[in-house]
């Protein structure tokens, strides 16, 4: 497995989401398949705060989505999608999101998306927290 594109270190396999897919720690599971698990955030931020995580072993969106093969994002993608819609979110309206590094704020090494849902949710980001663009930091 190459390095990631990202510069991040390579994929550690002791992560929590790895040992969540290894079955050596417990998740309450909404659905898996072949290519994603989806499951319940331990700390919902939200109603319904759902992550999808692919079965390979990607660091972030950018090693998925540089490394990974045709099969495997098109079957993460398609399940987000399903998820989403099984969950009810779709009528409503949810939220799509991943972090990625430390400016993103990306606490799990192994690439996940999160959905949220089940109330209004707001701006992307706090207006508090819009700072300069990063040519005049
Ligand atoms: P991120 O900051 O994008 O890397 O998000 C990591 C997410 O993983 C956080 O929302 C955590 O609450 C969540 N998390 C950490 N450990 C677990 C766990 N054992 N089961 C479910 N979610 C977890």
């Amino acid at each position: 497995m190459p390095a990631p594109v990202s510069g991040l270190p390579p994929y550690d396999d002791t992560n929590i989401f790895a040992r969540i897919l290894r079955g050596e720690i417990p998740s309450r599971r909404v659905h898996e398949d072949e290519y994603a698990v989806a499951f319940h955030d331990i700390n919902p931020l939200a109603p319904v705060h759902v992550l999808v995580i692919p079965r390979g072993r990607y660091v972030s969106i950018a090693d998925f989505s540089a490394s990974a093969s045709d099969a495997e994002i098109a079957g993460f993608w398609r399940a987000v999608g399903r998820v989403a819609r099984e969950l009810g979110l779709e009528e409503r309206g949810f939220r799509a999101l991943t972090n990625m590094g430390s400016e993103g704020g990306q606490e799990v090494p192994h690439f996940h998306v999160h959905l949220f849902g089940g109330q209004r949710l707001g701006r992307m980001l706090p207006a508090a927290e819009r700072t300069a663009p990063a040519a005049e930091r």
